[in-house]
């Protein structure tokens, strides 16, 4: 008999694990995977963005389902977190967009110290839940086990070769939950116009370039970061930032396009003073673009870009400067929900206690992390949600 099981390893269980250890000494985790936090060490491109340090306001507004959160961030903030992962010897350093990332760049190293916390904790990891009964007796593909308390933390749909397939959504709605629907968010943009079709740009990155969508002719969204040019549409921290919006768009049929800024931190004037007039036109870009690009470029205008600069009019120079700041291009689809970084939708929010995430339809059972209908932008706000609402969660237990 156990006083706290947990359903999950990650971030958020392992936090409510390390937390709920304060009051109880016989803990249970539980995951299908035999390694812990397997989805986190992926995270960042292994470095782990485990964090966002943006103030309350603009935390909450990347958040959806903010309103939810705001008791949360009055128990336990950013900042809070911030502190906790130095005070158990986990250094961080801000980057830009208050991004946080290990001083390790190692996320690794990050699972293996939170792991160490874990004290007074039976883990049963390569165990997958399959039934929960009785408040709670508990079957897993091994063993049966009892506890008073009884925490999921299953994650969501996305990356299922890391555990999160889902299971936990079909074993909350058994208990009585309702579970909105479920969506990709941060995942691939796809895109049928010409230019991806004719692979000409595939492979090709940019950094900190500016992508806006179009919804409706109304820009709905815009988000600065890399963008990386695929055989099926665009990749990369720029196109995951925008492609909740994309399918929000595309969800309700709305005529929906991108733009991108090529060259954010140039203005016109800077332009033309950039331009040599006694070099080939297409050679001066090549300081601002990759070579592949510009040599596309040409499908796109009516003058010659091979020609000296000097022969250009002004009106087409400035053409060719609107065209690479507002650069459009048709978008069709988002990648499906197992190549998103995120799930949206989940357990209804207005079914848990947001002060202790205690279900408010069973008593004694708490749901928390990415399976709750509660997701944030890309920039490290997932994971600062997740572990988040393992802290509160293991507290008020
Ligand atoms: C490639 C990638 C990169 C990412 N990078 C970042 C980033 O840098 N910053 C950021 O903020 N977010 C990032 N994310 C998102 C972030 O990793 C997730 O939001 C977060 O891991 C969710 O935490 P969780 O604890 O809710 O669930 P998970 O981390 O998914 O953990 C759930 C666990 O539950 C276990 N489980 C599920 N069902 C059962 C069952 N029936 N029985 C037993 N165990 C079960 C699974 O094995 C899994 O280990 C990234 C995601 C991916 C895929």
């Amino acid at each position: 008999m156990y006083d706290v099981i947990i359903i999950g390893g990650g971030p958020a269980g392992i936090m409510c694990a390390i937390q709920s250890q304060k009051k109880y000494k016989k803990i249970a985790l539980i995951d299908s995977n035999t390694q812990l936090l397997k989805k986190f060490r992926l995270t960042g491109n292994g470095r782990s963005n485990i964090l966002n340090l943006s103030e309350k306001d603009n935390f909450l507004k990347a958040m959806h389902n903010h309103k939810f959160l705001i008791s949360s961030f009055n128990t336990f903030n950013n900042f809070d977190l911030f502190n906790y992962f130095e005070s158990i010897g986990i250094k961080l350093k801000v980057e830009n967009h208050y991004r946080v990332y290990p001083k390790s760049d190692n996320a690794n190293l990050v699972a293996d110290l939170l792991i160490n916390q874990l004290k007074f904790v039976d883990v049963y990891a390569g165990e997958t839940v399959l039934k929960i009964e009785n408040n709670f007796d508990i079957t897993t593909t091994n063993n049966k086990f009892h506890c008073k308390k009884l925490v999921i933390a299953t994650g969501g749909k996305s990356f299922p070769n890391t555990g999160s397939t889902g299971s936990g959504y079909a074993l909350l709605e058994k208990l009585g939950h309702t579970i909105t629907p479920l969506y990709p968010v941060e995942t691939p943009i796809v895109s049928n116009d010409t230019l991806i079709q004719s692979k000409k740009l595939q492979g090709l990155s940019f950094n900190d370039i500016i992508i806006n969508v179009y919804s409706n002719g109304k820009c709905v969204d815009t988000y600065c970061h890399d963008l990386l040019f695929t055989h099926f549409g665009l990749s990369g921290p720029a196109s995951l930032g925008v492609s909740e919006s994309v399918h929000l768009s595309l969800s309700k049929n709305k005529a929906t396009h991108i733009t991108i800024d090529f060259i954010p931190n140039i203005n016109l004037n800077a332009f033309i003073t950039n331009l040599s007039l006694n070099s080939k036109l297409s050679s001066c870009l090549l300081s601002f673009l990759p070579k592949r690009f510009v040599e596309t470029l040409q499908d796109y205008l009516t003058f010659d870009i091979t020609k000296n600069t000097s022969e250009i009019s002004k009106k087409n120079i400035e053409t060719l400067f609107n065209f690479l700041k507002h650069f459009k291009l048709a978008v069709h689809d988002i990648k499906p929900i197992q190549y998103a970084f995120v799930t949206g939708g989940g357990v209804k929010i207005s079914e848990i206690d947001p002060k202790t995430y205690e279900s408010k339809k069973i008593a004694n059972l708490y749901i928390i992390g990415e399976v709750v209908d509660i997701h944030g932008k890309i920039g490290g706000y997932n994971l600062t949600y997740c572990f988040i609402s393992g802290y509160i969660c293991g507290n008020k237990i």
